[in-house]
Parts: C-alpha cells; sequence; structure tokens
C-alpha cells in the first residue's frame, strides 16, 4: 500500500490534495512534490519488507503514489545492474568506480521509470489521453506504457531528432507531431492542443509523479550498495529529474531510518553546447537562465530550461557538490571508452559521466578513493547515427 498524503508546491509548500488531476502548482507555476506519511509508514515498511518482493521499482510501492495494486503497470522497470567498472577504474586508476547501467529499463532508458509511474498514476485518475514534448527517450517510454493502459499517446519531437525515436513512437500508436525547434517549442505546441482536446500534459516536472518513478534509482543505489550511499553521483542532466528525485529519495530514506545522514556529492554534468544549470551553478544562483541556440549530440541534456532549474541547483548545493561541463567530441569519445572497456554500450548522456569524471579527477574534485556513480542513463542504440561513419 501507498502512504502517499498530499502534495506540495516545491518553491513555496503549500499545500494541495493528491487524489486529483494536477500540473504546475497553481500558486507558483512550479513543479509539485509528492508527499508521504513517513512516520506510520516508518512502523511497517522495514528494509527486510524488500527480501521477498520483486526486482522492478514496484519494490518500494510504500514510497509510491499509485495507491491500487491494479493500477501498477510493469514492463519489468528498475532494479538495474551496478556494476563495479573495473577495466575502466584501472584505466583512470579509479578503484570505486560504478556505473548504474539504465539502458537495461523497457525502452532503453531511465525514462520508463517516470512514465512507468505517471501513467499508472493517470490511469489511477482515470485519464485517458496523454500528451509529451520530448527530445527522444521520454516519448518512446510514455508511449509504452500508454499503450499498456490502453491510452491514446500524442508526441511532441524536434523535427532532427534521431529516426528510432520517432519509429518507436508510431509502432505503439502514437501521433507523433514533429516540431522546427526545441524541446521548448514542442512544450509550447503541446500545450495548446493539451487545453483544446483535454489531453493530460506529461511533461517533465510539469506533473507530480515522473519524479517519483525517477527517485527509485536512489533507493537502488541505496540497496545496492547495502544502505550505504557512495561518495559521489555523476549524473547527466536536463530536465533533472533524476537528479533531484535522487536527493528526494535520500531524504525519504534518512526519515524512515535506512539511512545514516551520509550523502553522496552529486555532480550534475552537461554539454558545453546546452550548459544552463552549469552557467547558474558557476553564478551562485537560484535558478538558470534559458540557454539559447542550444545543440548536443547528446539529446536528452539538450533542455535549454528546466521547470525545475531551482530543485537541481538546491540538491547540488545542499550535497556540496558541482556542475561540469564537457563537449560533445568527449562525450563521443567517453561513450566509446565505456563499451570498449564495460561492455556497454551507453547514450551519450551516459558517456558525459566519464568526460566529467576525468575532468574532475583532473581537478582533484574526485579524490581517487571517492566511491564514484556514473549513471548510463540510456541505451547507444537509438542514436546509431553517431556511430554511423566511424
Ligand atoms: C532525458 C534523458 C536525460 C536527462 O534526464 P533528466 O532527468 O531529465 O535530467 C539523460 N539521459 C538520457 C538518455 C535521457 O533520455
Amino acid at each position: 500500500m501507498s502512504y502517499l498524503s498530499h502534495l506540495e508546491c516545491g518553491l513555496c509548500g503549500k499545500v494541495y490534495e493528491a487524489d486529483k488531476v494536477w500540473n504546475l502548482s497553481p500558486c507558483c507555476n512550479k513543479p509539485l512534490l509528492a508527499r508521504y506519511d513517513i512516520e506510520k509508514a516508518k512502523q511497517v515498511f522495514t528494509k527486510d519488507k524488500l527480501a521477498h518482493r520483486e526486482k522492478n521499482l514496484w519494490r518500494y510501492r510504500e514510497m509510491l503514489p499509485v495507491l491500487k495494486d491494479e493500477n501498477a503497470l510493469s514492463l519489468g522497470e528498475g532494479f538495474t545492474p551496478l556494476k563495479k567498472a573495473v577495466r575502466l577504474g584501472k584505466l583512470y586508476d579509479h578503484s570505486e568506480l560504478y556505473i548504474k547501467d539504465e539502458s537495461l529499463n523497457p525502452t532503453t532508458s531511465f525514462k520508463a521509470r517516470g512514465l512507468c509511474m505517471a501513467i499508472s498514476k493517470a490511469k489511477e485518475l482515470g485519464v485517458t489521453d496523454v500528451s509529451i514534448p520530448s527530445a527522444g527517450n521520454a516519448a518512446g517510454a510514455m508511449c509504452a506504457y500508454a499503450s499498456l493502459a490502453g491510452m491514446k499517446s500524442y508526441v511532441f519531437m524536434p523535427v532532427d531528432v534521431p529516426k528510432p525515436f520517432v519509429a518507436e513512437c508510431r509502432a505503439f500508436g502514437a501521433e507523433v507531431n514533429l516540431i522546427n525547434g526545441l524541446i521548448t517549442d514542442c512544450g509550447k505546441a503541446a500545450a495548446e492542443l493539451v487545453t483544446k482536446f483535454n489531453r493530460f500534459d506529461v511533461s517533465t516536472l510539469k506533473e507530480p509523479y515522473r519524479l517519483e518513478g525517477k527517485k527509485t534509482m536512489g533507493y537502488e543505489v541505496a540497496e545496492q550498495f547495502n544502505w550505504e550511499l557512495p561518495d559521489v553521483i555523476i549524473y547527466p542532466t536536463g530536465g533533472g529529474t533524476g537528479l533531484v528525485g535522487m536527493w528526494k529519495a535520500f531524504d525519504e530514506m534518512e526519515k524512515l531510518g535506512w539511512i545514516t545522514s551520509k550523502r553522496p556529492r552529486m555532480v550534475s554534468v552537461q554539454s558545453t553546447g546546452c550548459a544552463p544549470v552549469i552557467r547558474a551553478f558557476n553564478g551562485k544562483k537560484e535558478f538558470a537562465e534559458p540557454w539559447s541556440g542550444a545543440a548536443t549530440i547528446a539529446d536528452g541534456l539538450r533542455v535549454p530550461a528546466a521547470v525545475g532549474d531551482f530543485l537541481i541547483l538546491r540538491a547540488i548545493y545542499e550535497s556540496g557538490g558541482t556542475a561540469v561541463a564537457v563537449d560533445d567530441k568527449e562525450i563521443f569519445n567517453a561513450s566509446n571508452l565505456i563499451a570498449r572497456n564495460e561492455g556497454i554500450f551507453p547514450a551519450p548522456e551516459g558517456g558525459a559521466t566519464l568526460a566529467a569524471l576525468v575532468e574532475l579527477k583532473k581537478t582533484g574534485w574526485i579524490k581517487e578513493n571517492d566511491k564514484t556513480v556514473l549513471f548510463n542513463t540510456g541505451s547507444g542504440h537509438k542514436y546509431m547515427s553517431l556511430w554511423a561513419n566511424e
């Protein structure tokens, strides 16, 4: 059962009832965060309860928003391997290096976690039509779960998105609209029709529950490291749900009494072609200015303005973390290094995390013994065109 109690505006903390369809908070037009009755949950939801549960993200269901089991959709998402990167570790003289391999999720990216949760909860709330602006992976994941739920999918993607992303959505039966512009333009195009045709908008952080799916990465890292969190987590940041979600998970787990107050330093990596979070971090800002002329081979990082920017920055600051930009050439080379040493064909976003590690080791920000986790957020297969001329 779920201990969901209410929703809260991420900026001002105003409280909203949870059993209703919500997008952004009416008070501040900012993301809504799901809150749970953790005091009550902790009396029954103990770590040892997990031992016999299925190895997918629903194993943490007490801290997830879906109330009835019959609404919990599953394609086997979550509980991905946390693999020690032995050969890469040797190459970079870093013995405690790990890769959380999210490419093994349904539709080959960690977007499956968020959309699994958002679509399950939407189903519970009676939604029948769902709409999403996406740089690629989010759309595929949404369509997969919408198909499973028997919902109709509407997708808005930049016209230059690699073709496999489009093909995947069409295979799932979605109506795909290709927009001449960036993800932000797709967002605008989607928003107009959402109101007109009464579709539910599941844009990143514009509804409360994708974040809840993504936070399970934080629960898993803790469980897979036997409830002691690593020193550093490097996360490729677009809309930032994963980073914000993990930070939220750590807080919840501490309140549940599952972990101590020890937290990883959270590192946000973006491409030099689109680095609004890095620029804001360097300027010690609370919010990020939109990036103009965003361009990078890592489609998931091509997010010029994130609605949850202040939540991303807050997590980085609170954790004593940092933010680094790496260029596309470094991203591509690092992707190949992961493939050639670890047998994982990563999405370029995953490659970016290794490029960031190399950079941060050079400056001494990451020390030789820091237990470090790289997030490979997706598979390289849908980005195949990048390798076509190699
Ligand atoms: C969407 C995406 C990202 C960015 O994720 P956020 O949680 O929105 O920051 C990173 N990598 C891949 C492969 C993605 O699809």
